[in-house]
């Protein structure tokens, strides 16, 4: 899962990108609501961090953009947002959940909250209302980081974990490399290398043999039991 941290305090900035590059998602950073557009025009975030407080205006403005269609996503989908902010005032919380919000934290928090609400806001509109998928004899825990196979471990690289993640979330469907690279990769993946087809191609092997298919020119399928 590709995630967009909207976050101008650098410390507090490069404090979420780590903690959340460790918990496995891909992550990139704007430090301006600027910046923000121009990354949300190019890259299909799946869940977007923002803080309200920015040095050229406001979150909200920038949320309903989003919400309104005056910023537009490459794929038009809909980017989950979280609002980050000092401000706990009452109006504000409505005001955030008012302009598209799906969820608000109030700074200081603590990093294991945050991991939930982002957990609990990328499993809505999927089949899973808890933090394990489960497919068959696979199952993935969102939430502790592992999966197994036939109810023993198994042992996966940060990206092989973000990309079965993101095929067990849409089971039986073909998704494609660049959907992949889009949302497992963050922006300094090069979108030349084989990196999806080598991490599938890896995932695969672990897994099991037909396990995953290659749809040919279209993508890759999970095989669904
Ligand atoms: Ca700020």
């Amino acid at each position: 899962m590709r995630l967009l941290v909207v976050e101008d305090e650098d410390d507090l900035a490069e404090g979420l990108r780590v903690g959340l590059t460790r918990a496995g998602y891909a992550v990139d950073v704007a430090g301006t609501s600027a910046e923000a557009s121009g990354r949300l025009s190019v890259n299909d975030y799946d869940l977007m961090l923002l803080d309200l407080n920015l040095p050229d205006g406001d979150g909200f403005e920038l949320c309903r953009a989003l919400r309104t269609g005056t910023l537009r996503t490459p794929g038009d989908t809909e980017v989950r947002v979280l609002m980050l902010t000092a401000r706990g005032r009452v109006d504000d919380r409505v005001r955030g959940l008012d302009e598209g919000a799906d969820d608000y934290l109030v700074k200081p928090f603590a990093l294991a909250e945050l991991l939930a609400r982002i957990r609990a806001l990328l499993r809505r509109d999927t089949s899973g209302s808890s933090a394990v998928l489960r497919i068959g004899d696979l199952v993935l825990d969102t939430a502790r980081h592992t999966v197994t196979l036939r109810a023993a471990p198994l042992s996966l690289t940060p990206k092989e974990f973000g990309v079965l993640e993101y095929l067990m979330l849409r089971p039986g469907h073909v998704v494609s490399s660049e959907e992949l690279l889009e949302h497992v990769w963050d922006a300094n993946a090069d979108p030349f290398t084989q990196t999806v087809r080598v991490t599938v191609g890896t995932l695969r092997r672990k897994l099991g043999e037909g396990s995953i298919d290659t749809v040919v020119s279209r993508g890759y399928r999970l095989v669904t039991p």
